[in-house]
């Protein structure tokens, strides 16, 4: 919680005002019954018209001025919770961008994407009640008493002892209710995924006639969510009876009291309707409060899981210079790294890139070669070994720099609902020239041009109105379009039909310049021109060399080029 009040910090004047309001509407409220029992008491026995109507103005005076003060308090209230949260969701996302990725690995993306939605909403939730009825409930409840209390301390005392059963019931019922709601916001995060994959994969899933399965699946997860819900509002949906019954309890033994007491003349019938007037504020009161220790509790837990992003430490900090490494562009020396810091994901890599050099990594899925990329860009840092670019251990240089030399396309990189051009500068400083350079480079100028409204033509999101191939190419003028110092193609082109990934490599070759690039891929064709090439195998290189040696020196290699090609390799 100190990292949200950290955050209120800032509102503390626009909080105290609305305090201020809060608490001079909530005394005009609790001001009221007391009126009305002297209007009634002794305004009344002195029969003066004039006097019933300067009284009872007054008293709506006193009912305007709540009902403005409590308008105004809780708009201001609102307000406040909502700039609140928008800083929270701000500094959260901020920080989520800046995570290591061991640290989103750790954190998973669902739970990020949850902290940055449902647990701000949790926390902006309590902010907003805690300005409303955190402020109101307890004038209300303490001003109540102690009214009460001077107008008849007895009957007061009688009402007092129905207070703690009120808090009791409707706390334990609370205490089982609101986990039955985190239970739901699971079930909920459940079927969302389950939108979300099928949304996206809708197509193999037509492909395939999984659409009986995943009707089956999400029909599962809808069936567990109703059933959460109907636990949560079966269980809360008995709080408001029981407490109208424990309260009109209360009521009646007021009521059977009194009738005895006003008998004595110990009390009158005014003081009785007040008390019975002040007897429901406080009942409502005591209700606030104890759902305030509630929605606490709840929002303790989101406030951790928020400080938990917040405060994660900086993971890959920038170490000092140690000397100059090894010459080379990219130079790998005997690099181990786990992702679960158990068996060796990639182990024992060593290989040299020189500058304006290009190397490709081909292996089966899973044999390490993004593993190796992301090590490149120092996503994660190494177990043991070293990786230095241009001489430079890579964990000494800053991150904006480090990511400035490269220029990367992933298979999994995305393209999102804006123009082609706007995908391919992706925010960055780019001239139309270079632009479209990068763009003829990838072999996307050809069809770029074929779009009526040519690099202006908006695309959908996620690029679901391109092919394949086509989003491969745009994905791939990104990369070009910065100039990097290295390129890197992690799986980028296995889209592209083998002429126009020949296309691709040639153009590459040849104007690439001084710009070193690295090719991942399956197909041996894609890396066939590359000065070096790595062969993996379940983390380790099992084969370096030029694609000739290759053919002679490792046995796997010649597979895969036997069997993809039947050794033809189109150039
Ligand atoms: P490739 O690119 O050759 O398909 P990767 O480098 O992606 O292979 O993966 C190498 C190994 O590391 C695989 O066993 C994979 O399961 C594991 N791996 C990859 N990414 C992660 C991750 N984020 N967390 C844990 N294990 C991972």
């Amino acid at each position: 919680m100190r990292v949200i009040i950290g955050y209120l910090r800032p509102f503390a004047k626009r909080m105290g005002l609305g305090f201020l309001i809060k608490v001079a509407g909530t005394m005009a409220e609790l001001l009221l019954p007391y009126l009305l029992s002297y209007i009634l008491k002794d305004v009344v026995a002195r029969k003066s018209m004039e006097e019933i109507l300067l009284y009872g103005g007054i008293m709506i005076l006193f009912a305007a001025l709540a009902l403005a003060c409590n308008i105004i308090a809780n708009r201001m209230a609102a307000r406040v919770s909502c700039d609140f949260s928008e800083r929270v969701r701000q500094d959260l996302f901020d920080r989520t961008l800046h995570l290591s990725s061991a640290q989103c690995d750790r954190f998973t993306v669902a739970s990020l994407e949850s902290r940055i939605t449902t647990d701000t909403y949790n926390v902006h939730n309590f902010v907003s009640m805690m300005q409303r009825m955190g402020v109101r409930a307890p004038i209300l409840l303490i001003g109540g008493v102690l009214i009460t209390l001077l107008m008849d301390s007895y009957l007061s005392l009688v009402m007092l002892a129905t207070l703690p059963l009120i808090f009791v019931t409707v706390y334990l019922i609370s205490r089982k209710g609101v986990p039955l709601y985190t239970r739901v916001q699971k079930a909920v995060d459940g079927m969302i995924r389950i939108v979300r994959e099928d949304a996206g994969g809708i197509r193999v899933i037509k492909a395939l006639s999984r659409t009986e399965h995943e009707h089956a699946r999400y029909d599962r997860a809808n069936r567990e969510l109703v059933g959460c819900e109907t636990r949560a509002g079966v269980t809360m949906g008995a709080v408001n009876p029981v407490m109208t019954l424990l309260m009109n309890g209360g009521i009646v033994g007021v009521v059977a009291l009194s009738a005895g007491r006003v008998a004595d003349g110990l009390s009158d019938p005014e003081t009785v309707i007040a008390f019975m007037q002040y007897f429901t504020l406080i009942s409502m009161a005591m209700m606030s409060v104890t759902r305030i220790f509630v929605m606490y509790t709840k929002c303790a837990a989101s406030a951790r899981r928020i400080a938990e992003v917040l405060q994660a430490p900086e993971d890959l900090p920038v170490m000092a210079e140690d000397g100059k490494g090894p010459a080379g562009r990219i130079v790998f020396d005997h690099v181990s790294f786990s992702y679960a810091g158990r068996a060796n994901d990639v182990e024992d890599i060593s290989f040299t890139v020189p500058a304006g050099g290009s190397l490709g990594i081909i292996g089966p899925t899973g044999s390490g070669k993004s593993t190796i990329i992301r090590l490149m860009l120092r996503l994660y840092d190494a177990d043991s070994g070293r990786i230095y670019i241009d001489g430079r251990d890579v964990r000494s240089i800053p991150g904006p720099e480090l990511y400035a030399m490269f220029g990367t396309a992933m298979q999994q990189d995305f393209l999102y609902a804006d123009t082609v051009e706007e995908n391919i500068r992706f925010g960055r400083e780019i001239g139309r020239e270079s632009m479209e350079e990068a763009a003829r480079i990838a072999q996307a100028d050809g069809f770029i041009r074929s779009f009526a409204d040519g690099y202006g033509h908006e695309l959908a999101q996620k690029g679901a109105n391109l092919s394949g191939g086509q989003k491969q190419r745009l994905l791939i003028s990104r990369a070009l379009a910065g100039r990097p110092e290295i390129l890197v193609l992690d799986d980028s082109s296995s889209a592209l039909d083998y002429r126009t990934d020949a296309a691709l490599r040639r153009a590459l070759a040849s104007e690439r310049g001084e710009c070193t690039v690295v090719t991942v891929a399956q197909r041996v064709s894609s890396v066939k021109n590359c000065d070096c090439i790595l062969v993996l195998e379940e983390g380790r290189i099992i084969g370096s060399g030029r694609h000739e040696e290759l053919l002679e020196s490792c046995a796997a290699y010649r597979e895969i080029s036997e069997s993809q090609m039947g050794g033809a390799i189109v150039d």
